[in-house]
């Protein structure tokens, strides 16, 4: 007999606004027939899994806070597909959380990263493609004039405050609350392991809120180094928000006033939703920048990118990791910036985004759900009316899997180049399913 995957029927966690969220996990009461849940390999590598890893698997990947439905470990990925270790294919609305911009297993990154592999990949300094790469960076984005390089998201914006600190020699960085900027103990959403003394000169404010932003900016006094943004409100489980203009302005504004640093965090949104830099569009430039995620559809990179006059903090600080000159995923990254450009990713992902919202939203009204789908066409996030305890929201993400559609219940989606209206269509037929377990199970609202 195969053995069974253990799960709680309910875990009490912390997301990253600080509340208390409760999830159910074993939401069998809406009898949707799972295509991954009674599969074996799944089961029996999350059960040597739960041996041999703390908890079983870590991190936000790990799905035990999702439902039983979910698969925990992949076999492969293509385009805009996944399939699990079980042979269940899914189309990937999590695009792996982000990384994945072009497509799984995009062939043209892919050429250049075994091109680079041919040749060497961790050697004893970088490759040429480093200064290739910091070139295009520099040429693409408008607000970057120099770039370091680093691995995960949580490097680039630590050393984004490092360098700040280093410049300014003051100490206070404000950012918004609730907001997710890495698992570094200066800004990790669950304070285990941490000390109070890690968040000592960390402030914090509404996000889009001046006046909350001005008391915070008061409260620093003098020694404000920074404020670090993201391009808009993305908290876990909860609306997104997108930035007030008339709000980064207004940041921008005192931190030129008060000789602060305005950084901006990319790491999330980079190359979705802008290719010079999120904010360029608002005609709001950053300081310095943090990014990762899309940079290297997949391939581990991060960058901090930042302007003329902060480049002699920059050379001072000490940043530096085993891995951080690896040639590889900057072949890939510089591959994936020129693909991004030349097939305007860009407006593929928004097309996309923008037939998935309408079909969304359609089916909604039609199944009488009163939902809120918020954010940018290309990061969207999808509540229901009422749902304080995502049961609604999980029922949806588990019919919507058993239908072949991978999306996060409580984390926002991501739209990919490699999703065509075919792509899309697919993932609206799940949806519709989802929607319609949702209705059967918890009525109309
Ligand atoms: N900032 C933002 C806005 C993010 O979304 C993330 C990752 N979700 C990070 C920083 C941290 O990136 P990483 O997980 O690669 O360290």
């Amino acid at each position: 007999m195969r053995p069974k995957r253990v799960f709680p029927t309910r875990v009490e966690a912390v997301d990253h606004g600080g509340r208390a969220k409760a999830a159910h996990l074993n939401p069998k009461e809406w009898d949707v027939t799972s295509v991954a849940a009674a599969n074996g390999i799944d089961v029996e590598l999350s059960r040597r899994a739960a041996k041999v890893v703390p908890g079983g698997m870590y991190g936000h990947q790990a799905v035990r806070n999702m439902s039983s439905a979910y698969p925990q470990f992949f076999a492969a990925g293509e385009g805009a597909f996944i399939t699990d270790v079980d042979g269940n294919e899914y189309v990937d609305l999590m695009c792996s959380w982000g990384p994945v911009v072009l497509g799984h297993r995009d062939p043209v990154v892919n050429q250049a990263v075994h091109a680079q592999m041919e040749r060497g990949d961790c050697l004893d300094g970088p490759g040429p493609v480093l200064v290739d790469l910091a070139e295009t960076l520099v040429e693409v984005i408008s607000d970057a004039d120099w770039i370091l390089f680093g691995k995960n998201g949580t490097d680039a914006t630590t050393a984004c405050m490092t360098i700040a600190r280093a410049h300014t020699s003051r100490s206070v960085v404000l950012v918004a609350r609730g907001v997710y900027h890495g698992a570094a103990p200066w800004c990790s959403p669950i304070p285990a392991g941490t000390l109070p003394s890690d968040r000592a000169a960390m402030g914090y404010f509404d996000y889009n809120d001046q006046a909350d932003f001005d008391r915070a900016v008061d409260a620093a006094g003098g020694d404000l180094a920074a404020v670090m943004l993201t391009p808009f409100r993305h908290v876990e489980g909860q609306d997104q928000e997108l930035v007030d203009v008339d709000f980064a302005r207004h940041v921008r504004t005192r931190c030129d006033e008060l000789d602060a640093l305005l950084v901006v965090d990319d790491v999330r949104c980079g190359f979705r939703l802008a290719y010079g830099g999120s904010w360029e569009p608002l005609g709001v430039p950053a300081d310095l920048s943090a990014w990762s995620k899309a940079i290297a559809n997949g391939y581990p990179l991060a960058a901090v990118t930042g302007r003329e006059f902060l480049r002699d903090a920059a050379s001072t600080v000490f940043l530096t990791g085993s891995f951080w000159m690896n040639a590889t995923p900057m072949a890939a990254a510089l591959a994936t910036i020129r693909r991004l450009g030349e097939i305007d990713g860009l407006s593929l992902m928004r097309r996309a985004g923008s037939r998935l919202r309408e079909g969304i939203q359609a089916q909604a009204a039609d199944h009488g759900l009163t939902v809120a789908y918020t954010g940018p066409d290309v990061m969207p996030y999808l509540t229901f009316a009422g749902d304080d305890d995502y049961a609604r929201m999980t029922c949806f993400a588990e019919a919507a899997l058993a239908a072949g559609v991978y999306l996060h219940p409580r984390h926002n989606w991501f739209m990919s180049c490699a999703m065509d209206d075919d792509v899309v269509d697919r993932a609206l037929h799940g949806t519709e399913t989802a929607f319609a377990a949702v209705r059967k199970h918890f009525g109309g609202s």
